[in-house]
């Protein structure tokens, strides 16, 4: 694990930027921001540069941390979240009938997809060429690769999508649904939890109440609630008006997707923790 400084230099910046820059030139700071590894000589060195500048120019210096995690640091978690990249475009019913209805509450515009009634409809121009991609709606789409990953797992089901139009040459992407839970988080997690809607009884807005990049930020589950399985849905749904589970996934599903060389998505640990 590395912590990355995100550091921003602003007021008279220049001198010390142009200094930078030339013992630097593999790094270079633009507009006063560069990223230096925390543990770093490199950073030692900006930090003094900084600090002698400070006395002669009117700067100031701010700067954010970033965990970085590298394959090696992955494989000693237990659980990880599994957070997809790839898109897919539109989902719900916007290219078929997909869903026999889309609830929509009046007051606070919560969305919640009824009964699935046919296979998802893509838009091929709009999906990413990835083994993982998510709709605006939160549909997961992935590959006949990721599929034969899934195979040997009871909880997990693979259904072929169809395309919007059938001019497409393009191998066939399908959807995963996921049965397995996993918690509810920890109760020392912070979740947020904004405007409760008195129409429907549902937050407005649900996310995570730490830091972007934070070690805060990744997900805690007490063990006990924790069934060994190799993938699972939290039972916490995120976002605004339409709300998604997050993807678990254990140590050796993690390797498991790494052998084949899976795309579309990154990794942060989460943990399980005793009461
Ligand atoms: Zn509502």
């Amino acid at each position: 694990m590395q912590r990355l400084a995100r550091i921003r230099i602003s007021g008279d910046r220049r001198a010390l930027q142009e200094r930078w820059n030339s013992l630097y030139p593999h790094n270079p700071m633009i507009a006063g921001a560069v990223e230096v590894k925390s543990a770093t000589p490199d950073y030692q060195e900006l930090k003094k540069m900084y600090s002698d500048f400070s006395t002669l120019h009117p700067v100031t210096w701010d700067e954010s941390s970033e965990v970085v995690y590298e394959e090696k640091d992955l494989e000693q978690f237990e659980i990880l979240t599994l957070w997809v990249t790839g898109r897919a475009g539109s989902g719900g019913n916007t290219f078929g009938t997909v869903y026999e209805e889309i609830r929509k509450c009046p007051a606070c515009g919560t969305e919640n997809l009824g009964r699935q009634a046919g296979p998802f409809v893509l838009d091929p121009s709009e999906v990413d060429d990835s083994d993982l991609a998510v709709t605006d709606f939160g549909e997961r789409i992935c590959s006949g690769r990721f599929c034969r990953v899934l195979q040997s797992i009871p909880d997990a089901a693979c259904r072929p999508t169809v395309w919007k139009t059938n001019r497409v040459a393009r191998t066939a992407m399908y959807q995963f649904d996921l049965t397995a839970s996993v918690g509810p988080l920890a109760s020392s997690f912070q979740l947020l939890h904004e405007s409760l809607c008195e129409e429907c009884g549902e937050y407005r807005n649900v996310g995570i109440d730490a830091p972007v990049f934070s070690e805060l930020r990744q997900l805690r589950f007490p063990r006990s609630s924790y069934g060994q399985l190799p993938i699972a849905l939290t039972q916490e749904r995120f976002g605004g008006p339409r709300k998604f589970p997050l993807v678990v996934v254990s140590q050796s599903l993690y390797r498991r997707i790494r052998q084949e060389h899976i795309s579309g998505f990154w990794f942060e640990p989460a943990h399980l923790i005793d009461p």
